[in-house]
C-alpha cells in the first residue's frame, strides 16, 4: 500500500513522462525513483529513500526550495525537461494531502531563470511549419515578450540566423540544417484549432491580421499551444508579433555568419558583436545583436540609423552624460517579460522602477532640439515610463524584500488596511516587549524575561533559583537548564492577536502586490516602448562611440557600385591593435565584376574578402564602417564560402559540402548580391578543383541573372588567364617584398596577378632546414628554366594547361598546388617527380 503522497505523486509522474519531476514537499523539491538517481548524478546531490508505504522505501533525492532554479538551470542546459510541481495550498490550512499540480514544464526554450539565460542574447523557442509548399518559422523570446515570424526563403534563414534554443517541428525527420538546439516533434495541428490558439493569444481574426499564410499562422499556434503546456503563465509576456519582411533584410545564412565571426563562437578569439558592442545595459547589447543578423535594405530606414549615429559621434559629451545613466540600468526588458507572465517579485519592481527612473532621467539628458528622428522617436517613447513610475512608487516601498514573509512590501499610506494592521502588530510587540517590565515588578523577580522562539511562540523565562516566586497564573511550557519558561493567559491572548494580524498583513501585501502587477501588465505594450527605446539608445549612441573611437565612417550608397578606400577588417584590426593593420581599397564595378586574388598563403587574402563583406553587413546594419570612404550598393544578399580545406571550424571539410554550398549560390545570387568565395575547389584534386573553380567564375560573370559582385581568392594561378577571356574580371594580388632570401607580407592588395609562388620561401619561413631549403630553390630554378610552369612568369599567360599539356611530369608541376602543399608533402613531391623523370616508378600521382 502506498501512501496518499505517493499515489498522488504518481498520477503526476503518468502526465509528464518525458520530464524529472521536481515534487514540493514543503521546504524541498524532491524527486523520486529513476528520477532521483538521474537527478543524484547530474547534480552530484545525496541520494536516500523515503518510507512511502508499508514495505516500500523509495529513492529520493531533493533539493532546497530557495536553489531550485540554478538545479533546474543545470538540468535544462544539459537538455532534459524538467517538471516543476507545486503545493496549491498552504499545508497548514489544508486538512488531508495537500493538492499539488504541474506548474511548468522547464524547457531549453521556456527557462526564464537568470542562471540558465544569457544576459546579453535572447533565448528563443522557435516552431517550424512546412504547408504546401510553404515554409514559415515563428519566433518567441519568452523573457522579454518578443515574436518574429518569417516564411518562405527567410524561414529558414532567420531560423539559422536566431539560434532557437528549442524547435518544434511535425514531422520528427525534420532537421533543418545547422540546427543546434532542442528538436521536439509535435502533432499536426487543425485549421481549427490553428484559429482558436491565435484567438485566444491575440484576439479574433488574428491570423489574418497577424499572419501571412497558412504556414506561418500554424507556426504561430504551434508556439502558443506549446507555451501553453509547458509555462501557459509565459503567454501573458507576448504581445506584438513582427514579421520579418523578406524584402526589407539582408540576408546572410548561418555559415556566413560564422565566416565572418560576425557573432561570438567557441575557439574563435573575437567577433564583430565584440567589437562594436558599447551598448551599456544588456538590452542594447541585444539589439545589436538584432540588428547584425537583420542588417536593412531599405535605404531610408538605414540612413535613420546612420543620422543617430552621426549624431551620438559628433556630441560625445552629450552622448557620455547619456551613457552614464545606461550603465547599471536594470534589464527592464526582461523584468517586463517576468511582470507579463505575473512572475515578477517585490525586488524585480524595485529594479524595474529603477530602470524607468533611469529612463526618465535619460530622456532627460538628450537635447530636446535638432536630434535625428530614431533618437527623437525613442525619447517620446521614454516618457510612457512616468505614468507606471508613480504607480510603483506609490504601491511598492523603497526597499522591499524578495518575498512576502517579512512583510515591507508596500509602502506605508498606500493602503490604509494594511496600515492598520502594522500598527496593530507593531502595538502587539510592543506590548509583549513592554510586559518584561510589568512582569518583573508584579512578581518581582529582576531576572524575568520575555522571549521568542519557533516552536514555543513568546513565553516568559525565570532562573532556576527564582521558579518559587513564580506567580500561581503562570503555566509551565518548557524546563531547561538552569531556566524555566511560562505563558499566561494574557501572553497568549496578544500572541495569537499578532500572529494572525501578521499573517493577514502578509496576505494584503500579497493582494496588494498583484494587483500592483495586474495594473503594470495592463500597459504591458507601452512599457515594453521604453524597454524598446532605452536598446535603441544605447545601441546607436555605443556605435557613435565606437565609430569614434575607431575612426570608421559614415557610408553612402550607390545603385551598384562597391568603392571602398582604405578599408579594414574591424576585428582583425582590434586584434592587432591601433595602426598595425594595413589598410586596402576595394573597386567592384562595371569594369570589375569579379575580382580574381592570388597571393602566397598568409598574405591576407582572406582577410581582405572578408573585410569587405563585413564593410558591407556593417553598413546595412546602420553602423559606420572601418575605411577612410565607403561607397555601396545595397545588396540584397551576402554569400560566403570558403574552400573545405580551409574550414576547419566546420568539421565537416568534405568536397561534397563545398560543392552543395557553391551550388546554393549558383541558384540563389542575383546581380545585387555580394559573393565571397575563398579557395572554393581546393577540397579536391588540383585538375577537378581548378576546372570547377573556373566554371565557377564563367557561370558568375556570364549568366546575367546571377551576375552578382563577386571576391574570389585562389591559388589556382592559372584563373588569372581569365582577365584576359572574360570582360569583367580582374585580377588583384597580394604584394609581397622579398628582403634577401626573406618573404615579407605587406597585406597589400595590388592590381594583377601574383607572378610568383612563394612556397620555398615559406618553408623556410617555417623552418625547414637550410639544405632542404636550397635543394629545393636549385629544383626550382631547373623546373623553371625548363618552361615547366606554364602561365607563371606573368607575361604571357597561356590558356591553362587543363586544355592539353605535354608529357605527365611537365603536366603535374603545371598543376602543383605549390602553396597548398605542407614542407614535407613538397619534399615528397619532389622526390616523386624526380623519380618520374628518370624513368622510374611511372607518371607521378597528383
Ligand atoms: P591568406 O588568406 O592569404 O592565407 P589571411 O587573410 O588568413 O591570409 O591572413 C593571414 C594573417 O595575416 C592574418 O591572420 C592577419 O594577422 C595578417 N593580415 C592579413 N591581412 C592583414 C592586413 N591588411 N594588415 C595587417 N595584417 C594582416
Ligand atoms: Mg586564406
Amino acid at each position: 500500500m502506498s501512501t496518499p503522497i505517493r499515489l498522488q505523486y504518481l498520477e503526476l509522474k503518468q502526465r509528464y513522462p518525458d520530464t524529472i519531476l521536481f515534487f514540493r514537499l514543503g521546504d524541498f523539491y524532491e524527486t523520486f525513483d529513476d528520477d532521483a538517481r538521474l537527478v543524484a548524478g547530474e547534480l552530484q546531490i545525496t541520494l536516500t529513500s523515503k518510507p512511502m508505504g508499508k514495505d516500500l522505501r523509495v529513492p529520493l533525492a531533493g533539493v532546497p526550495y530557495h536553489s531550485i532554479d540554478g538545479h533546474v538551470a543545470k538540468l535544462v542546459g544539459r537538455g532534459y525537461r524538467v517538471a516543476i510541481c507545486e503545493q496549491l495550498a498552504d499545508p497548514a490550512t489544508v486538512k488531508g494531502i495537500v493538492p499539488r499540480d504541474v506548474v511548468r514544464v522547464v524547457t531549453a526554450g521556456t527557462v526564464t531563470a537568470d542562471a540558465s539565460l544569457e544576459a546579453s542574447a535572447p533565448n528563443y523557442l522557435a516552431a517550424l511549419v512546412r504547408r504546401k509548399g510553404d515554409t514559415a518559422v515563428a519566433l518567441a523570446d519568452i523573457t522579454t515578450g518578443e515574436v518574429r515570424l518569417a516564411s518562405g526563403g527567410e524561414a529558414e534563414a532567420e531560423l539559422a540566423r536566431s539560434a532557437p534554443a528549442e524547435l518544434l517541428v511535425e514531422d520528427p525527420l525534420d532537421q533543418p540544417p545547422g540546427n543546434t538546439g532542442t528538436v521536439v516533434a509535435r502533432p499536426q495541428l487543425s485549421p481549427l484549432a490553428v484559429e482558436a490558439a491565435l484567438a485566444a493569444q491575440f484576439g479574433d481574426h488574428a491570423s489574418t491580421s497577424l499572419t501571412g499564410n497558412e504556414a506561418e499562422a500554424a507556426a504561430l499556434a504551434h508556439l502558443i499551444t506549446y507555451l501553453r503546456e509547458t509555462y501557459a503563465a509565459a503567454l501573458g509576456a507576448l504581445q506584438r508579433v513582427r514579421r520579418v519582411a523578406p524584402a526589407g533584410v539582408l540576408t546572410i545564412d548561418q555559415r556566413t555568419l560564422r565566416n565572418l565571426d560576425v557573432l561570438p563562437q567557441p575557439g574563435r578569439t573575437s567577433s564583430l558583436l565584440e567589437v562594436l558592442n558599447r551598448a551599456k545595459s544588456h538590452m542594447g547589447s541585444r539589439l545589436l545583436r538584432d540588428w547584425l543578423t537583420h542588417p536593412l535594405r531599405d535605404e531610408a530606414a538605414i540612413t535613420a540609423r546612420f543620422d543617430a549615429v552621426a549624431w551620438a559621434l559628433a556630441h560625445p559629451l552629450e552622448r557620455e552624460r547619456c551613457q552614464a545613466v545606461l550603465r547599471g540600468m536594470p534589464d527592464i526588458e526582461r523584468i517586463l517579460g517576468r511582470v507579463g507572465a505575473r512572475s515578477a517579485n517585490p525586488r524585480d519592481l524595485a529594479a524595474l522602477r529603477d530602470g524607468l527612473r533611469a529612463a526618465l532621467e535619460l530622456g532627460a539628458r538628450l537635447p530636446r532640439e535638432d536630434l535625428p528622428v530614431v533618437l527623437g522617436e525613442s525619447l517620446h517613447g521614454l516618457a510612457a515610463a512616468s505614468e507606471a513610475l508613480l504607480t510603483l512608487d506609490a504601491a511598492l516601498d523603497d526597499d522591499p524584500p524578495a518575498g512576502f514573509d517579512e512583510g515591507g512590501v508596500i509602502r506605508p499610506g498606500f493602503s490604509p488596511e494594511i496600515d492598520s494592521l502594522r500598527a496593530l502588530t507593531r502595538d502587539a510587540r510592543g506590548y509583549l516587549l513592554g510586559l518584561e517590565r510589568l512582569e518583573r515588578e508584579r512578581a518581582g523577580i529582576k531576572t524575568l524575561k520575555v522571549g521568542h522562539n519557533r516552536v514555543f511562540g513568546y513565553y516568559i523565562e525565570v532562573s532556576a533559583s527564582n521558579a518559587a516566586l513564580v506567580p500561581a497564573h503562570y503555566q509551565r511550557r518548557q524546563t531547561l537548564v538552569g531556566a524555566e519558561r511560562y505563558v499566561t493567559e494574557e501572553l497568549k491572548e496578544h500572541e495569537s492577536r499578532l500572529v494572525g494580524a501578521r499573517d493577514r498583513l502578509v496576505e494584503l501585501e500579497k493582494q496588494a502586490f498583484s494587483q500592483l502587477i495586474e495594473s503594470l501588465a495592463a500597459g504591458l505594450a507601452a512599457l515594453q516602448a521604453v524597454a524598446a527605446a532605452v536598446a535603441l539608445i544605447d545601441l546607436t549612441l555605443g556605435l557613435g562611440e565606437v565609430a569614434g573611437e575607431r575612426g570608421y565612417v559614415r557610408p553612402t550608397f550607390t545603385e551598384d557600385v562597391v568603392r571602398i578606400s582604405a578599408g579594414r577588417h574591424p576585428v582583425v584590426e582590434a586584434a592587432l591593435g591601433p595602426g598595425r593593420f594595413v589598410p586596402n581599397d576595394c573597386t567592384l564595378d562595371d569594369d570589375c565584376q569579379l575580382m580574381i586574388l592570388t597571393g602566397p598563403n598568409m598574405s591576407g587574402k582572406s582577410t581582405f574578402l572578408r573585410q569587405v563583406a563585413l564593410i558591407a553587413l556593417m553598413a546595412q546594419a546602420g553602423s559606420f564602417v572601418p575605411a577612410e570612404e565607403a561607397c555601396l550598393p545595397l545588396f540584397d544578399r551576402i554569400f560566403t564560402r570558403i574552400g573545405a580545406q580551409d574550414d576547419l571550424a566546420a568539421g565537416q571539410s568534405t568536397f561534397m559540402v563545398e560543392m552543395v554550398e557553391t551550388a546554393q549560390i549558383l541558384h540563389q545570387a542575383t546581380p545585387r548580391s555580394l559573393v565571397i568565395l575563398d579557395e572554393v575547389g581546393r577540397g579536391t584534386s588540383t585538375f577537378d578543383g581548378m576546372a570547377i573553380a573556373r566554371s565557377v567564375v564563367e557561370f558568375l560573370h556570364n549568366r546575367k541573372e546571377v551576375a552578382a559582385r563577386t571576391l574570389f581568392a585562389t591559388h589556382y594561378h592559372e584563373l588569372t588567364t581569365l582577365e584576359s577571356v572574360l570582360p569583367r574580371v580582374r585580377n588583384a594580388h597580394v604584394a609581397v617584398r622579398e628582403q634577401g632570401t626573406e618573404v615579407v607580407f605587406e597585406h597589400r592588395i595590388v592590381p594583377g596577378p601574383s607572378d610568383r609562388s612563394y612556397g620555398i620561401h615559406v618553408a623556410r619561413l617555417a623552418g625547414l632546414p637550410a639544405a632542404v631549403v636550397s635543394r629545393a630553390e636549385h629544383l626550382l630554378v631547373e623546373l623553371e628554366s625548363s618552361g615547366a610552369r606554364p602561365g607563371m612568369n606573368g607575361h604571357e599567360p597561356r590558356q591553362p594547361a587543363l586544355f592539353g599539356g605535354p608529357s605527365p611530369v611537365e603536366e603535374t608541376l603545371a598543376h602543383l598546388d605549390v602553396d597548398g602543399l605542407t614542407p614535407i608533402e613538397a619534399i615528397q613531391k619532389l622526390y616523386e617527380l624526380r623519380a618520374a623523370a628518370r624513368g622510374r616508378g611511372g607518371s607521378p600521382t597528383r
